[in-house]
């Protein structure tokens, strides 16, 4: 995302209103029939997996604290967007949960602690070639914390968040189609809007 960086390696994504669709606000998926992927998200995790990128998912999930779900609910519901993905030939390469309340931890977004924790498991990962690409600007500050690029996912007719994020998208698809292409053809200019 850098000038002078040529391309993105890894790719961090949120996973409600980023790869599925977002429960209401206060619920959470707790049940993994409740779990939809969002078009085209699927696809755009297929060709990161396929063009070698790395895809982390990065995700707050407060209900576990809140004694809505449990960590078996939760891990369940990943076997289920796992299985979704898998069925259009899609992986992640790691999963980073919080399941803590807000202010009991250092890693719910938009703190850092989940890619910081990535960046410690797979340390060839470097913020400087990473993007963090969310719906949210806690997905947005997160990823500036940690030193990576970061992309805001906002739906067509919104009107535009104030946002810190370098680029502004409609959907994770817009945001890969563009962000893939610019590795080709040079790098995203900040401020962007597509
Ligand atoms: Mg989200
Ligand atoms: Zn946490």
């Amino acid at each position: 995302m850098k000038a002078g960086h040529a391309e993105v390696r890894t790719f961090f994504l949120d996973r409600d209103g980023t790869l599925n669709a977002k429960p209401p606000e206060g619920r959470y998926i707790t049940d993994p029939a409740e779990l939809v992927l969002l078009p085209g998200a699927a696809g755009a995790v297929r060709e990161l997996n396929a063009s070698g990128r790395r895809v982390v998912l990065v995700t707050n999930q407060r209900g576990v604290a809140r004694g809505l779900m449990t960590s078996a609910d939760l891990t369940a519901v990943h076997a289920r967007l796992a299985a979704l993905l898998r069925a259009h030939g899609a992986f992640l390469d790691a999963v980073y949960v919080c399941p803590h309340e807000v202010g009991a931890c250092d890693c719910r977004k938009p703190l850092p602690g989940l890619l910081k924790a990535a960046m410690r498991d797979f340390p060839d990962i470097d913020p400087a070639d990473s993007v963090t690409i969310g719906d949210s600007e806690s997905d947005v500050l997160a990823g500036r914390a940690a030193g990576t690029g970061t992309v805001l996912l906002q739906g067509p007719g919104k009107p535009p968040d104030n946002t810190s994020a370098d680029l502004v998208a409609t959907d994770l698809r817009t945001a890969v189609g563009l962000l893939l292409m610019s590795s080709k053809n040079g790098c995203v200019s900040k401020g962007g809007r597509v």
